[in-house]
């Protein structure tokens, strides 16, 4: 059995954002290697995982990139000004400490002008913040941090009981989920011919898995993401969700992105059962998955999703099961085995 506690501090290391996925994608083509009959990378950085069957095309993508920041202008004091890669919530960046590709760190601030102060941490303006890398100059900040630098959370990746409390659970835990289903299949000869895809730039709109899609070709897709819970201290914005923590892997039913269809859910439920994983359904209002860019890609393909449940998505602290990564894992596994 992989080692997710391991894995996901490995990646974590040396992950960097979307667009530029270039150190987790070759981790993760190195762990695959062993499990499929051939790895490659495409020119935007996905990388393919093929275990070749006589049958139909499956495909399985999970995002590899993750969101960060990037470092947009150098002001006198030396701060650095920077633009998110990806959804963040600008309050809950002050006070992080990130980590550059080079290696430098900085902790993120707010100016001293900024509301917050007036008007508590509510409402708070991404461009008021910046990242203090302790220069003493414009000069010695923009030697240490170019502008197009990118940076990422700096937090511990730690095991509670069955909890993993990490940065970017989303989505690399769903690139481990991958290399579950795929040891899980290695000594297997399935009749479906599988493709297990780490994508790119899916935090800065899905781009990656749409020319991973037309490229496979398949005939079925299932995407592997986080998605929200319900068990959390309330609704936000009276959204209500049923999924938990720790209940099993989710079948998207519906996102914002797309509306899963049906045969690829029925398959989904029927592959848990047959398995014995629990799962549950999942109706995520607010947020998007790789699972519309396959499903919208050449003349329309068979698209669901299967979701990690996680709280505090985003946050340099995210939480998800253990179990419920492994069964992730063991559902994709068991999927891929259904006649198609
Ligand atoms: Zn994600």
């Amino acid at each position: 059995m992989l080692n997710i506690l391991e894995l996901q501090k490995q990646l974590v290391e040396v992950a960097l954002p979307s667009g530029f996925e270039k150190p987790q994608g070759r981790l993760l083509a190195q762990w695959a290697k062993p499990y499929v009959d051939e790895v490659f990378t495409d020119a935007l950085g996905n990388v393919y995982c093929h275990k070749k069957g006589p049958g139909k095309r499956m495909m399985f993508p999970a995002h590899m990139d993750v969101i960060g920041l990037m470092v947009t202008f150098v002001d006198d004091k030396g701060f650095l000004r920077f633009e998110p890669i990806g959804g963040h919530s600008p309050a809950g960046l002050i006070g992080c400490t990130v980590r550059l590709e080079s290696g430098v760190r900085g902790s993120v601030w707010a100016d001293a002008t900024a509301d917050i102060y007036k008007h508590g941490f509510g409402d708070v303006d991404i461009h008021d913040l910046y990242i203090d890398i302790g220069a003493e100059s414009r000069e010695e900040a923009e030697e240490l941090a170019p502008i197009g630098s990118v940076c990422v959370f700096d937090a511990p990746v730690t095991l509670q009981g069955d909890t993993l409390i990490s940065p970017y659970t989303d989505d690399l835990c769903g690139c481990i989920a991958l290399l579950v289903a795929m040891e899980e299949l290695k000594d297997t000869q399935v009749e479906n011919d599988l493709w297990f895809v780490f994508t790119v730039q899916e935090e800065v709109g899905l781009r990656g898995a749409k020319p991973a899609a037309w490229d496979v070709q398949p005939y079925m897709g299932i995407a592997v993401d986080v998605t929200r819970t319900g068990d959390t201290s309330g609704d936000i914005d009276g959204q209500r969700m049923q999924v938990s923590l720790g209940k099993g892997p989710t079948v998207k039913i519906k996102d914002s992105s797309v509306q899963c269809n049906p045969q690829v859910m029925e398959l989904l439920r029927k592959a848990a059962k047959a398995a014995k994983i629990p799962y549950q359904d999942e109706i995520l209002l607010a947020g998007g998955t790789d699972t519309a860019a396959m499903q919208k890609t050449r003349a329309g393909i068979l698209s669901g999703c299967v979701s990690i449940p996680c709280r505090n998505i985003h946050a340099p602290a995210e939480m998800v099961s253990v179990k419920d990564v492994e069964n992730v894992g063991k559902l994709l596994a068991a999927a891929a085995k259904m006649p198609l």
